[in-house]
């Protein structure tokens, strides 16, 4: 069998733009920012939180079905652990880098506290294009990357779930990993996202997509649009038609939105009188993709992000808003679903047009809130019903939205004192500036890890 080393130098070259696009330190950008805010918190103390707790590297051998070996590079980063175990999906693409683990671990961390569950951040990934791998490379990959990870991983110590490219079935493979190495024990909890007959959770397949719902409904309620109290008829464009997009174009066209346009990495469709989102996914399921749907007109990725609509929803990968076509953007409101897809220089578009960008610490915490549900429910040996997982959802996206939403009020209200406080404390004496929602988000979460990580003290 020959050995073929398929790990790349570099990750894919990002877009043609200046812009700082590592979303480590687009991450970190993020957190400096909110700490302006918050300016009694002790320096040290915040460098603390910015920083991961842990990156372990793992390289290993896989025999794949094109009669290779193959070798491949993983990673699981622990960002912060202060209010529980630690929290985040594991991604399979062919751009993963150390950086980008690192950002997504942080983000896992923040939004665990916008949301007020017991966990910290953490996330993992392994470099590797699952278009070109068979189902069996894929099971292989994961067993080999579950074993590789050990006992980093753990009911109570860092809980994976699914993201970019795994999914329920990928998660019932690492729970048959660790359960071979744990045997005796109850170790449903060591993962989440999975199949409903082992352990998953009803509702969760859908969570981060109905998260993002009660979040859009919640806001438009409080009038974060002027004029728009509902969904019913608002128009909305949806990028990337994956688990998290697609499953929100059936939710909020059931909602009353019309989505006209929608994509994929190969492409986009439009159609302005609005798709059928069950037609798209039985296109998709055909051919792969939502490209060439009778009824619809082709278009590319770059279009679906600019197309005329209410609400935008990046449900893809990161660094897809750019200050290079953030102006573009014609939606009246942007809905984070996607992580990190809004850059630091796309934010400042938005906030000088007003145009509001729920953040994905807010916006996409569905998710690992009913994967935090699926855990309590493996813990004690329990399942829900689907009504249950659904209610509690939304009590607690709408409670996390009312305080996100609060604490800009908060924040915008005393901006002076704010700055005031940071002279006295001869920090930059710079007047503060009004917050956005992402910085509002940030204030909420880094505020509540700080007062955990104060109130147990610093061992020893
Ligand atoms: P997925 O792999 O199921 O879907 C991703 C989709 O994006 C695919 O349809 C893919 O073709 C498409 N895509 C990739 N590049 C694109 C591009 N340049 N333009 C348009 N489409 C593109 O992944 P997912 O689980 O749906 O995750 C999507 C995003 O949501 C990620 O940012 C992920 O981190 C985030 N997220 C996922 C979850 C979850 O529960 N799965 C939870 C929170 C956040």
């Amino acid at each position: 069998m020959p050995f073929s080393d398929t790990v790349p130098a570099v990750a894919t070259p990002p877009a043609a733009t200046d812009e700082e696009l590592n979303p480590f330190v687009i991450a970190q950008r993020q957190c400096d920012n909110a700490a302006r805010y918050l300016p009694t918190l002790e320096p040290g103390l915040f460098e603390f939180l910015k920083r991961p707790d842990k990156l372990i590297t793992v390289e290993f051998p896989v025999p794949t079905s094109s009669g290779e070996v193959r070798n491949f590079v993983g990673y699981r980063c622990v960002h912060n652990r202060v209010r529980g175990p630690g929290k985040g999906g594991i991604r399979y693409h062919p751009d993963v880098t150390a950086d980008e683990v690192r950002a997504l671990a942080s983000w896992m961390t923040w939004k665990c506290a916008v949301v007020d569950i017991p966990y910290g951040g953490a996330k993992g990934g392994v470099i590797c294009d699952p278009a070109k791998l068979s189902d069996e490379d894929l099971v292989h990959i994961t067993r080999r990357y579950t074993a590789e990870l050990g006992d980093n991983i753990g009911p109570y110590t860092d809980i994976p779930a699914p993201d970019v490219n795994t999914d329920a079935h990928i998660m019932a493979i690492v729970y048959d990993t660790y359960e071979m190495m744990h045997k005796g024990q109850n170790n449903l909890g060591v993962v989440t996202g999975k199949p409903v007959h082992i352990g998953g959770s009803l509702g969760r397949h859908e969570a981060t997509s109905r998260g993002g719902l009660c979040v859009t409904r919640r806001v438009l309620e409080l009038g974060l649009l002027e004029g728009v109290e509902s969904l019913e008829g608002l128009t909305v464009a949806i990028q990337g038609f994956g688990n998290v997009g697609g499953i929100a174009a059936t939710l909020f066209h059931e909602a009353g939105a019309k989505i006209v346009a929608v994509s994929d990495s190969r492409g986009g469709i439009r159609r302005p009188e609005g798709l059928d989102p069950a037609e798209v996914h039985a296109h998709k399921r055909k051919t792969g993709s939502v490209v060439d749907m009778a009824g619809s007109r082709n278009c590319t990725n770059e279009e679906v992000l600019e197309t005329e609509c209410d609400i935008l929803i990046p449900a893809a990968l990161e660094n897809q808003l750019r200050g290079d076509n953030a102006a573009r953007v014609q939606a009246r409101l942007v809905v984070e679903l996607a992580n990190g897809p809004t850059t630091p220089e796309a934010d400042a578009v938005f906030r000088s047009r007003g145009t509001p960008v729920v953040p994905d610490i807010l916006a996409n915490a569905g998710g690992v809130t009913v994967s935090y549900f699926e855990w309590v429910q493996n813990n004690k040996n329990e399942q829900w019903e689907e009504e249950e997982v659904n209610a509690r959802l939304e009590r607690v996206m709408r409670r996390a939205t009312d305080g996100v939403l609060d604490k800009q009020r908060e924040v915008n209200g005393s901006l002076e004192a704010l700055t005031a406080t940071r002279r006295e404390l001869g920090r930059s004496g710079h007047a503060l500036e009004a917050v956005d929602l992402r910085t509002a988000a940030f204030v909420v979460a880094v505020g509540r890890v700080a007062r955990v990580c104060l109130d147990r003290g610093i061992w020893p």
